[in-house]
């Protein structure tokens, strides 16, 4: 679940901004931009590594980073200088043309990952969408399957077009939005025999499932891993049958669970994945990666007059290059088990409150007991106050995803403030 959503959750009090020391008067804003956030009034305007400031000048450490986007901070010198040099030689041109920076980006991802092709595009959904619609290209042609379905799972997120709102099994993204895309059938996650069932359940006539399409660890859905054993039995299931498997790395992926792609951590490969959040740094970027088996797109069929321009696959490549030269992951991975030492720490501290602490690197979810009143939004909303942006994963679950850089001392100071904030109640 988004930020969004759960303060719009009519449970959360309008006045949830009121415990804010610096209030942003939103009135400008509320009357000329559409109201599709429920938003904190606060406005930031500064940052520098994993700090960021507001417009009345207070600090705060975030360990938001635009949701699991802002991979190396704010302000970083690698693309404060790769961005200027890039403006001022070539912003945009058309895909018409040849552009070289699309080249160096490709291949570095094809390099550091299992995939063989690259399409560039802006954002998580739109990659999701460049997924569906190879993998339906990939039925008709190669499966000869006239009505394809993707599976999808429940909990999940992919993304707010309408395909990928159809794709997200969660009711609430989808309520008045109808008619949906077809093609569409939920599961549980982690649940090889729903799955199983599925597929043979709805093979009949010229439908057949020919896609799954599932995140290696649900991060909206409340910061879920996936489980080995049962990636590991889809892959083989998808070799078998030739169905396609497709994850969506858009906010687990660039490098945030400690390793470069989540399905590292499930010992498999996908057919089809996603990325886009972490992988320009906080520029705008989505890329659909494949195998070359299910390579299908030919001139015509998909497009995008923003994707891959030259400033963003500059900007990008300057972001997979330092998480590289600095080797980046192996912070992620040290600074995530402080991280999860500390949140279990706090978890046994407040037994009565945090049923659960668990994640990979640094995207970390603590879970608030169920019959407990306390809720994510009222955790975030206490530590905003505290000087430390956190965002929610559902009611429940309030999610850690700070910059990949982030330091000893700074994840010592949300624990201490996280620890302050859980004392209060
Ligand atoms: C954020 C997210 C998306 C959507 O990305 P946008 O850039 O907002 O379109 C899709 N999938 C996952 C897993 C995400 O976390």
């Amino acid at each position: 679940m988004s930020i969004e959503t759960l303060i719009q959750d009519p449970a959360i009090p309008a006045e949830a901004g009121a415990v804010l020391a610096s209030p942003y008067d939103p009135t400008d804003f509320d009357q000329s931009v559409m109201t599709t956030y429920g938003r904190f009034p606060l406005a930031l305007e500064r940052g520098s590594g994993c700090r960021v400031w507001d417009t009345q000048g207070k600090e705060y450490l975030d360990f938001v980073a635009g949701i699991a986007t802002c991979t190396l901070g704010h302000a970083h010198p690698a693309m404060v200088e790769t961005v200027t040099q890039q403006i001022q030689k070539l912003h945009h041109v058309s895909n018409l043309y040849y552009i070289p920076e699309q080249a160096k980006l490709a291949k570095w991802l094809i390099e550091h990952s299992c995939a063989d092709r690259v399409f560039f595009c802006n954002s998580g959904a739109e990659a999701n969408e460049g997924a569906i619609k190879l993998a339906r290209k990939y039925a008709h042609q190669v499966l000869k399957i006239d009505q394809p379905i993707v599976l999808t799972a429940h909990a999940s997120f992919h993304g707010r077009t309408l395909a990928t709102i159809t794709a997200t099994g969660q009711p609430k993204y989808q309520k008045d939005f109808s008619p949906l895309v077809p093609g569409f059938h939920y599961v549980p996650y982690n649940d090889i025999k729903a799955i199983a069932a599925a597929i043979s359940e709805l093979d009949e006539g010229d439908r057949a499932v020919t896609a799954i399409l599932l995140e290696p660890l649900q991060g909206e859905g409340g910061v879920r891993p996936g489980d080995k054993a049962y990636f590991q039995e889809i892959r083989r299931m998808c070799d078998e049958t030739g169905i396609l498997l497709i994850l969506d790395e858009v906010q687990v992926g660039m490098g945030r669970s400690g390793k470069y792609w989540g399905y590292e951590h499930l010992g498999i490969e996908p057919d089809i994945f996603t990325s886009a959040k972490g992988l320009g740094g906080g520029i705008p970027i989505g890329a659909v990666m494949c195998k070359a088996f299910c390579n299908v797109f030919q001139p015509g069929d998909h497009a995008s007059t923003f994707g891959g321009n030259p400033f963003a696959c500059a900007t990008a490549l300057s972001v997979c290059e330092t998480l590289e030269r600095e080797n980046i992951l192996e912070n992620v991975q040290q600074r995530g088990e402080q991280l999860r030492e500390g949140l279990h720490a706090i978890a046994a501290k407040y037994p009565k409150q945090i049923t659960e602490v668990r994640g990979w690197g640094l995207i970390n979810g603590m879970e608030l007991k169920a019959d407990s009143p306390l809720t994510a939004a009222d955790v975030v909303k206490a530590a905003i106050a505290e000087g430390l942006l956190l965002v929610p994963a559902g009611p429940k679950v309030i999610r850690f995803v700070p910059p990949l850089i982030v330091s000893v001392q700074e994840i010592d100071t949300a624990l201490q403030v996280l620890e302050k904030v859980m004392g209060s109640w």
